[in-house]
């Protein structure tokens, strides 16, 4: 099937089915039924067989028709392609059906205080007891923990292999007496992460991705995601009906703790206008400085279309992700910068009395966190130098050592 004649069909399809009186999940249902929600996925688990691009195209058409598509948020993003890739079945029958029709949310319960990059060091511990599995342990910086049904929880199940070796990577249940999830006030004055204490948190036994002792795998599966999709954008839903109002209301719910990922990202597209009402275009360093920033976003999209470009022809996600991810960073922080050379001394000032109506001071305490979030920009320059450029590994003290017996903090 061409592109062409997938727009057809799902333009016919979402024209008989589409109604927005339904209440959002029982339309979701039927969209996932159909397979449009994923067609390149097996027919097996929801799917059309399709090639990678079909995703994209479908999405698209869904939106164009008026209708509602998946929902938002890392369950549709992160968990589902992981749980998808790495099953097994009973997991895939258990998870990927209430995640694409919006019945679970999900959060990502990764890092840890002692492991960020090396996300491998962590120390969270998963023991069997009988049918369940029990955790205990802390997470950090865990975006949206608060509202989620279920975690990604990558955690420890042998300390006697070296240490990518014991990791096993599960579904945990948020909701229970052993997960107690404590929100963090950011410099930026958000609130969007939270510290998850786990004490005695339990999990069906059957309740892992992949298999026990094979988390790493999985865990690299949800980070190349995480990389190639970043902060994906707000859908727009117009018109009245009840399936709208809830996908208007979830995407609310969702977006709230992101409201300040625009000025994360730098906000280049600010720049020219800022230039302008502060009457700086004239200022031939501020020319200079907005011309950089740019001439990097510019060239930081065509590698996101490139990227996505291999995706369509079925790659897998590779360096072109972490290339991706770099630039983002050096857009973020060109542009922070000419909005600071633009405002001078008042792009301190917050509040809705400062430049931009406070967008610009907001830009500056939220910008360092593009080169932190989903792997550091040194990581990401890591990876290119092994993965992409073939260069030597990053000497380690660790390798082949049994995980008891690396030294690390309490
Ligand atoms: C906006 C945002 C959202 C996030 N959301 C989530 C989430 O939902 N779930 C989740 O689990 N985590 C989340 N995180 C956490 C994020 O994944 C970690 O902050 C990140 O992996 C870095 O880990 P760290 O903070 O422990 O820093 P560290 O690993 O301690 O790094 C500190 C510094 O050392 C450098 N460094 C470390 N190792 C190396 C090396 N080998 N070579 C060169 N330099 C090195 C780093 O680049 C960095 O500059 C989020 C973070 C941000 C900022």
């Amino acid at each position: 099937m061409d592109e062409a004649q997938v727009r057809r069909e799902i333009r016919g399809w979402v024209g008989a089915n589409w109604d927005p009186a339904l209440p959002l999940v029982e339309w979701r249902r039927r969209l996932v039924r159909s397979g449009w929600a994923v067609p390149s996925w097996p027919s097996r688990w929801f799917g059309r067989d399709l090639p990678a691009w079909a995703d994209g195209v479908a999405a698209g058409e869904v939106l164009a028709c008026g209708a509602v598509g998946l929902p938002v948020g890392v369950g549709a993003w992160l968990a589902a392609p992981t749980v998808l890739t790495h099953g097994p079945d009973a997991v895939r029958e258990r998870f990927l059906w209430p995640v694409l029709t919006g019945e679970e949310t999900w959060c990502q319960l990764f890092s840890e205080p002692g492991a960020g990059s090396d996300l491998a060091g962590l120390s969270t511990r998963a023991e069997l007891d009988g049918d369940e599995w029990v955790v205990n342990g802390q997470k950090v910086w865990n975006t949206s923990a608060h509202h989620a049904d279920l975690g990604m929880l990558v955690a420890r199940t042998d300390w006697d292999v070296p240490k990518h070796d014991g990791l096993t990577y599960f579904a945990l249940p948020m909701r229970q007496p052993g997960v107690e999830v404590r929100p963090l006030r950011q410099m930026n004055n958000h609130a969007s992460f939270n510290e998850v204490f786990l004490t005695d948190a339990r999990l069906p036994r059957d309740h892992v991705v992949g298999a026990v002792g094979d988390g790493w795998r999985a865990a690299l599966t949800t980070l190349a995601f995480e990389r190639r999709f970043g902060a994906t954008a707000r859908p727009q839903y117009g018109g009245t009906g009840r399936a709208l109002e809830e996908a208007r209301a979830e995407a609310e719910e969702h977006f709230a703790v992101y409201r300040w990922y625009p000025q994360r990202a730098g906000r280049p597209d600010l720049l020219v206008e800022h230039a302008r009402v502060a009457g700086a275009a004239a200022d031939p360093v501020v020319r200079q400085q907005t011309a950089r920033a740019l001439a990097a976003q510019r060239a930081g999209g065509w590698t996101a279309e490139r990227a996505r470009a291999a995706r369509a022809l079925g790659g897998a996600p590779g360096s072109e992700g972490s290339i991706g991810k770099l630039a983002t960073s050096v857009v973020a922080r060109q542009a922070a910068a000419a909005h600071a050379a633009i405002a001078g001394a008042a792009a301190m000032l917050a509040g809705a009395d400062g430049p931009l109506g406070g967008v610009v001071s907001e830009i500056l305490v939220s910008v360092p966190a593009q080169s932190i979030a989903g792997g550091t920009d040194e990581i990401q320059r890591n990876i290119i130098g092994e993965k992409a450029l073939g260069l030597p590994r990053e000497p380690s003290a660790d390798r082949g050592r049994p995980f008891r017996e690396v030294p690390r903090n309490s």
